[in-house]
């Protein structure tokens, strides 16, 4: 072994990898990404000389020519997104125009918005970097202290928040804000492919409300959008705004080599000798929280031994994996990142790693580290000195987002499962390759069948990207509380219904039927004293607070919507690594109480769904199967649960459960087949219930690859005879009332969507269904019955019906 200078190309590690003949055949593909060079653009005559001077002398001789397009559009007065890839330098695209005009003229003000406080910070060091005596710009969020308010919103030029500000603190305010708003004329939105589902719905009426206010005040501000790649960036800037948004994704920027491999760890056919690092426990559960996952089937105990849920095999542990892979890399000394999902797999995987490597010697041990968010930033600040001295050559880390911004140029990274994006996994992969030479990416395949498709079908993860930033503007359970806040800040008028789009009306007659609004000859007005309480970031109905029973301590929370399957009396609950059972789950008070126990049995529960179908909105309707888009209601009750033992998943026993049952209203995509089409797939009758019902598990799993959801969003019904259609029916929906656009996706690429179910189904080499295809963490009915073969049958009939 040399030093990590005269090793670390990616050439000996890619090689390296493969002369091993286990992992060899764990590498699923193996991607060369081609350099790239950069194309540059002049100096937009417009920009301020001192601005560009100011450039100039950091490096930066002239734009690439995708800055220079989207300065020049926005220059021009035109709304426009820059979708480029990771580290293509969009923020030099918006902060030519937007410095340039501080700069000409001391009335224009400007606002940047992004998802997290640090991004907010970040802009603000690199503006501030500048040196640009006539541009004033500060942060506004939730540590700004109350003195410094009233400078930022008297003098400052540029104001760097977050979308929870602008609908809290500013909106509201906006007459102390008048002086800030008459003046604006750029607002960017940065990271806005982050605004998506429920979330995304409250950010596009936000927006909507700032564009109400400012034209109350005279202004009409140009919109700057910076995305990432995704499918059809301009129709979800266009949705998020409300204006036409011009679309510049043709990147100039330049890109080193880098050698891209698909990684699927292999089957555990026995009860391996050695104890796995399973991080199945902790393993957050995306955007929608869905927390029954925390205690639902397949995720005690799996991993630690060779037999999954109803015998079926499980798959080496993608934490196991990727602490192999981080130490042999190490081991290799190639400076690496590995990206976990959860903290707890963050340390997981170093400490394993450390170990492997401590055999090896300790000094190397030494060089390995997690790194996570709830580490002190004095903590976090040592860790990012130590990985760019090349002290440190190996870290775990959550998510590329928490790293410092000036983490860049490592020899390698290994991404520890989907990490729900496409958009993030090559932000991710993005932070390797440093003074041009050959990188190395890695994604280790999750025990999921959307992980599974990806590692099998390298088009999906390499070619055009078929996933959209998916929200819906026009969801009602989102529009009335923001039309709500919009009537509190200025009365509503008929012109203002237009702008919130066609459901607008209908909400607003509703809110005057339940007193909220009320109507005068000047449009609507709010009527209550307070303002209305809205969450932007909320997602239905308070959390349950998790207590212990005996100190009264707070050990967490779980969503209102998973409560119940989650944390049920009996329930066993794991809480960062230790066991709980629960004792009473008190509905009223949402708050359920737990004593530390570790029984050798793990719970599952029994939940029916039932599904009403309230209107078909949209629907093709074919010979042999009609698909659908509308409105339904879902009945889920949670009946009891099952109690099964850790080691083999042998059932002990059922237990009742007295819990009441719940309603959701909200979109949904289905399919409905003849009877014709089931025989020609050669599905027999008795077949049906498990071939639709894994169709519809694994549907839901590849879902996210064209929507920007997690499955945890979304949930599913599928039956042989469903009463409101006649038929044998599939359905999908949106897991957040009023409906989150996901199902909308679903229904508008049927065919890609259930192609690639079949597709994944099909790559899952188990004998009759696994975690990797058809098998559900979240199933209400302990995934049973599930047939792989009828389903990969009956997709491959209803993709050939659907085209
Ligand atoms: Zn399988
Ligand atoms: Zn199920």
């Amino acid at each position: 072994m040399g030093s990590p200078a005269d090793i670390g190309g990616a050439d000996t590690v890619l090689a390296g990898l493969r002369r091993d003949a286990r992992r060899a055949q764990c590498m699923t593909h193996v991607e060369p990404v081609a350099a790239r060079p950069g194309r540059r653009a002049p100096w937009p005559e417009w920009v301020d000389p001192v601005l560009r001077g100011r450039w100039v002398a950091a490096g930066i001789d002239a734009p690439w020519t995708h800055q220079a397009a989207a300065a020049d559009a926005a220059h021009a007065g035109r709304s426009v997104v820059l979708a480029t890839g990771t580290a293509s330098g969009k923020s030099l695209g918006y902060l030519m125009p937007v410095l340039s005009r501080l700069l000409a003229q001391p009335g224009a003000r400007a606002l940047y918005l992004s998802p997290t406080k640090a991004l907010a910070h970040d802009q603000l060091r690199a503006v501030r970097a500048l040196r640009l005596t006539g541009v004033r710009a500060a942060t506004y969020d939730g540590d700004t202290p109350a003195a410094e308010r009233d400078w930022v919103r008297a003098h400052a030029g540029l104001v760097l928040t977050n979308p929870d500000m602008l609908h809290r603190g500013i909106l509201p305010q906006h007459r102390r804000w008048a002086q800030f708003l008459r003046g604006l004329r750029f607002v960017v939105i940065d990271e806005c492919h982050g605004y998506r589902g429920v979330f995304g719905a409250h950010v596009a009426a936000v927006i909507r409300r700032l564009r109400r206010v400012c034209a109350r005040y005279g202004s009409q501000p140009v919109f700057l959008l910076a995305s990432a790649t995704t499918a059809d960036p301009g129709l979800s800037a266009g949705r998020l705004t409300g204006v036409d948004v011009e679309v510049i994704d043709d990147d100039g920027a330049p890109r080193g080599p880098m050698d891209f491999v698909l990684y699927e760890p292999p089957l555990l056919w026995r009860r391996p000798a050695e104890r796995e690092g399973s991080d199945a426990s902790g393993e957050p559960r995306g955007a929608g929280g869905n927390g029954a996952g925390e205690n639902g089937a397949g995720e005690n105990g799996v991993g630690e031994y060779g037999v999954g849920e109803n015998g079926a095999p499980v798959r080496r542990s993608v934490t196991a994996e990727s602490a192999d892979l981080l130490a042999d890399l190490v081991a290799d000394g190639v400076r690496t990142l590995v990206f976990v999902r959860s903290r707890r797999s963050a340390e997981v995987v170093a400490v394993t790693a450390r170990r492997e490597l401590g055999h090896i010697g300790a000094d190397l041990a030494e060089r390995v580290a997690a790194y996570r968010a709830g580490y002190l930033p004095e903590e976090r600040r040592e860790l990012e000195r130590r990985l760019r001295a090349g002290d440190l050559l190996g870290v775990a880390t959550t998510s590329a987002l928490e790293l410092g911004v000036d983490i860049s140029g490592l020899d390698a990274t290994v991404t520890a499962g989907f990490p729900g994006t496409l958009a993030s996994l090559w932000q991710q992969a993005g932070r390797a390759g440093r003074d041009g030479q050959r990188s190395l990416a890695v994604l280790v395949a999750r025990d999921d069948p959307l992980d599974t498709y990806l590692v099998h079908h390298p088009e999906a993860v390499f070619g055009r990207s078929v996933e959209a930033c998916v929200f819906d503007p026009d969801n009602p359970y989102v529009l009335a509380p923001q039309l709500e806040c919009a009537a509190a800040e200025l009365p509503l008028t008929e012109a203002d219904l237009g702008l919130f789009g066609p459901a607008a009306a209908r909400v607003v007659d509703d809110l005057v039927r339940r007193g909220r609004l009320r109507r005068r000859p000047t449009g609507w007005f709010w009527t209550q004293r307070g303002r209305p309480e809205v969450d932007i970031r909320g997602a239905g109905g308070p959390p349950v607070r998790i207590v212990e029973t005996a100190t009264g301590r707070l050990l967490g929370t779980v969503d209102a919507a998973a409560a119940h399957s989650a944390v049920h009396p009996g329930a066993v609950y794991l809480h960062q690594g230790s066991s709980f059972v629960v004792d009473d789950l008190d509905l009223p008070e949402a708050v359920a109480f737990v004593h530390e126990e570790s029984p050798e049995w793990t719970t599952v529960a029994r939940e029916h769904t039932d599904i009403r179908i309230v209107e078909s909105t949209r629907s093709r309707v074919l010979p042999d199967v009609e698909v659908h888009l509308g409105v339904v209601e879902v009945t889920s009750q949670v009946v009891g649960y099952q109690r099964r033992l850790v080691a083999t998943g042998e059932v002990l026993g059922q237990e009742p459960l007295d819990l009441p049952p719940r309603q959701l209203r909200t979109r949904a995509v289905w399919y409905t087949v003849t009877d014709a089409l089931l025989a020609g797939a050669d599905v027999e009758s008795a077949d049906v219930p498990g071939a639709v019902h894994a169709a519809e598990h694994a549907a839901i799993g590849l879902l996210p690859l064209f929507a920007t959801c997690d499955r945890w969003d979304i949930g599913g019904v599928s039956t042989a005879l469903h009463a409101d259609t006649g038929r044998t029916s599939v359905f999908v929906y949106d897991g957040h009332a009023g409906g989150a656009g996901f199902a909308e996706r679903g229904f508008l690429r049927i065919g890609d969507w259930l192609a690639a179910t079949r597709d994944a189904i099909g790559a899952c080499e188990c004998p009759a269904g696994c975690p990797s295809c058809v098998q559900s963490p979240k199933c209400g009915n302990g995934n049973e019955p599930l047939d792989k073969a009828a389903a990969w049958r009956l997709l491959a009939a209803v993709t050939a019906a659907v085209g």
